[in-house]
């Protein structure tokens, strides 16, 4: 479950603190405040009831964290990195996420991309057979990744491909050209020639250096993953991945690595649902995916840690996804600092919420130094991941 450490201490750091660092993400949770005050609506977190997350507001500390630093994307691979406590210069590249989180090893020289079915729809097995030896001569490969993703692995010199096709409105013929569009042409015929009749979009950047050390976080590290993107960032930098499909997070489960992890050891959980319903512009599937979050991942990680009277709980999602946008925001995120003997006196005032509005005073942090300083500044990075260098290993933030 938690791999052992390959790391030797490091001297001279703050003493870990007594238990297990867990971190709740609910991925994409937060709207865009702007956006929702120009509507005269309500955001998402404002509207869902999170009975566990308000408890952990009533004694701990709300705050306000930068997950997306400035020039970079918002999205998982950015907020999610700073989440693990990596700094970022620019995001990993989402095909070698994609490899790694399938466990497909890139040779020197090679590089993934994304292959994407549209219409969106699941090819067979013996049409993905075809499509592997059209490309074969090409010197690629391809793999089902599930649905209507494929993964291409194939020639580093094929270059960056365009964003993904639900990132941009534009022909993919104005996007991509020269070999990464003739291997995406090629794979269509081999589709038709199958009887499916779709168009294949490749898609994400090359970037980075491949086939370096993975990254090695200074705590052990064990993340449940509830999208591909998240499991392929965990297992790059190092950490032991248990990637699940979002609907099936269990919450027995969850709290058994909550009890079971070493007190030096940090668990990530990540919940892909509130992104998903973002993406889908479906209001109230977001509020209910926000619901079931707090319901099913927050409630039993704070059980379990009053259980072991140890340990601490940052609940911070990764960016933002406004359902009227279908977008993503990189504004900071509302967040939320417990432990279990956390007492904050808060005679005469109202109950505090972790929501846009309810923290929008509060000084912004960066979040790779707030995780940082919640690991007692014992996280840190070695080796190199494409896209996100270390340390900020004991970097201390105020508190
Ligand atoms: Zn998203």
């Amino acid at each position: 479950m938690v791999r052992p450490n390959d790391h030797t201490a490091d001297a001279g750091h703050a003493p870990a603190p007594a238990g297990p660092l867990v971190v709740a993400v609910p991925d994409g949770a937060p709207d865009d405040l702007g956006a929702a005050d120009r509507d005269g609506r309500p955001t998402t977190l404002e509207l869902a009831a999170t009975p566990a997350l308000d408890d952990l507001v009533a004694s701990g500390r709300p705050r306000r964290v930068t997950t997306i630093p400035e020039g970079l994307p918002a999205g998982t691979e950015v907020g999610l990195a700073g989440l693990l406590g990596l700094t970022v210069d620019e995001p990993a590249a989402r095909g070698r996420l994609e490899a790694a989180a399938c466990g497909e090893p890139l040779e020197a020289g090679e590089a993934a991309w994304r292959l994407d079915l549209d219409p969106p729809e699941a090819p067979p097995a013996d049409a993905v057979a075809a499509i592997g030896r059209a490309l074969a001569a090409r010197g690629a490969r391809v793999r089902a990744l599930g649905g209507h993703r494929l993964l291409l692995v194939g020639p580093a010199a094929w270059g960056d491909g365009p964003p993904g096709p639900h990132q941009t409105g534009e022909p993919l013929e104005n996007l991509v050209g020269g070999p990464l569009a003739e291997a995406a042409e090629a794979a269509a015929c081999a589709l038709r020639r199958s009887g499916v009749d779709a168009r294949v979009w490749p898609w994400g950047r090359v970037g980075g250096a491949h086939g370096s050390a993975p990254a090695v976080l200074g705590r052990e590290v064990d993340v449940v993953a509830g999208s591909p993107a998240a499991a392929g960032l965990a297992a790059l930098a190092g950490a032991s991945v248990h990637q699940v499909p979002t609907a099936a997070l269990d919450t027995g489960e969850i709290a058994a690595l909550v009890r079971e992890a070493p007190s030096d050891a940090m668990l990530l959980v990540h919940d892909g649902r509130p992104d998903e319903a973002a993406h889908a512009g479906e209001p109230p599937a977001k509020v209910a995916a926000v619901e079931t979050f707090d319901a099913t991942i927050v409630a039993p990680v704070a059980a379990a840690l009053r259980e072991r009277g140890a340990g601490s709980l940052l609940v911070c999602a990764d960016h933002g996804c406004d359902p009227a946008t279908r977008s993503h925001t990189r504004a900071p995120v509302p967040a939320v600092t417990w432990h279990p003997a956390a007492r904050t006196s808060r005679e005469g005032e109202a109950a505090p919420r972790a929501t846009e509005r309810a923290v929008a005073a509060l000084p912004a942090e960066p979040v790779a130094e707030l995780v940082a300083a919640l690991a007692g500044g014992s996280l840190r990075t070695r080796g190199a991941l494409a896209g996100a260098t270390g340390p900020r290993g004991g970097g201390v933030v105020a508190s």
